[in-house]
């Protein structure tokens, strides 16, 4: 079977390699349909980062059931699932408290298409080895087309997890959302935070497209490419940019009591004003994404209609063409099994 591989920057190909087979009565062998890059492989292929190839490059995917172990029950051939990024039980102490990062059935970070933990291929190939389908898989509701929901495995729910649960907590709360490096993500999140009735969403970015769009979702767009010390104060703050400065802002920006998210991947330590954030008593989150613990509230905003995370998406190509779609990569590209 043909899987995408990153070999250097700008320069990706399809590699072939084994075919996957089940390895127990858990799995699920699916075939994906609909994939889409992660803001982290647009930094990938452009070289801004440590990966160095050759490695399977691609974790959101849509996909297509095509054989089920003896033992899963809840998904059968032939359902259209979102595939989260993470490899993960469902069953053991972290997975039943929702932190499927932590997962100990497998190595840390052991997922899709990037190589941090044990490799489990590429959502960019022909077949795919899902070791818990029961827990791990989400059928993608009908009316919704699985090229929608492309990045459900990952930056969808990313930009949830930033806004989501914060205004839940302090519903019709101020969101502030610097973007730039989590290109998708942070859009994502201003959609939702809009979606989910926050009074005012600040959106920081230096790019007329991306503040366009969050504008069109709803958002107040503030055009900076150095963001300032500090704006607000915002009861929320999410940075998805990837400098120390935007870091600096989201946290100084945070109101007394608030919740910084720091989601936006910073590769080398950088320094955070601890005094400041003392004093304000912050709680800051950061982390990948549990992609699969926040799915159903996800879903539930996209089939209502009050979220579509369609705008953000810059281009659809086919599936031949994702070597050369990956190495221009922008902000969202969808590639579509023909
Ligand atoms: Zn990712
Ligand atoms: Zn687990």
């Amino acid at each position: 079977v043909k899987q995408l591989t990153f070999l250097s920057p700008r320069e990706l190909e399809w590699r072939e390699v084994a075919e996957p087979r089940l390895g127990g009565e858990t799995e699920a062998l699916v075939i994906p349909i609909a994939a889409s890059n992660c803001d982290l492989d647009t930094w990938i292929v452009r070289g801004s980062t440590p990966f160095t190839g050759p490695f399977a490059i691609g974790h959101e995917f849509v996909a297509k059931v095509v054989e089920i172990g003896a033992g899963v029950a809840d998904v059968n051939v032939g359902d259209v699932v979102i595939v989260p990024w993470k490899v993960f039980c469902g069953e053991c102490e972290q997975c039943r408290r929702g932190c499927t990062t932590g997962c100990t059935s497998f190595g840390a970070m052991s997922m899709y298409g990037l190589p941090l933990g044990e490799a489990w291929g590429s959502g960019l190939s022909d077949l795919v080895r899902v070791p818990f389908a029961d827990r791990m898989l989400v059928t993608v509701p009908s009316g919704v087309s699985p090229e929608v929901l492309a990045s459900a495995s990952d930056n969808i729910p990313d930009g949830w997890r930033c806004v989501g649960p914060q205004l839940r907590a302090r519903p019709g709360s101020e969101v502030l959302v610097l973007g730039g490096g989590g290109r998708s993500a942070a859009l994502y999140a201003v959609g939702i935070a809009v979606a989910l009735g926050a009074r005012r969403v600040d959106y920081v970015d230096h790019d007329a497209d991306r503040l366009r769009i969050a504008e069109d979702y709803g958002a107040n767009p503030i055009e900076t490419r150095e963001p300032p010390a500090a704006l607000g104060p915002y009861p929320i703050t999410v940075n998805h940019s990837t400098t120390p400065a935007g870091l600096q802002c989201a946290l100084r920006s945070t109101e007394t009591g608030g919740t910084c998210t720091q989601a936006g991947i910073l590769f080398e330590d950088a320094p955070v004003p601890l005094f400041d954030m003392y004093r304000a008593a912050l709680t800051v989150r950061t982390g990948p994404c549990e992609t699969r613990t926040f799915l159903p509230d996800v879903l539930d905003l996209i089939v209502s209609g009050r979220f579509d995370p369609t705008p953000v998406t810059s281009e659809i190509v086919s599936w031949a063409d994702a070597p050369d779609a990956y190495a221009r990569l922008k902000r969202k590209t969808v590639v579509v099994r023909d």
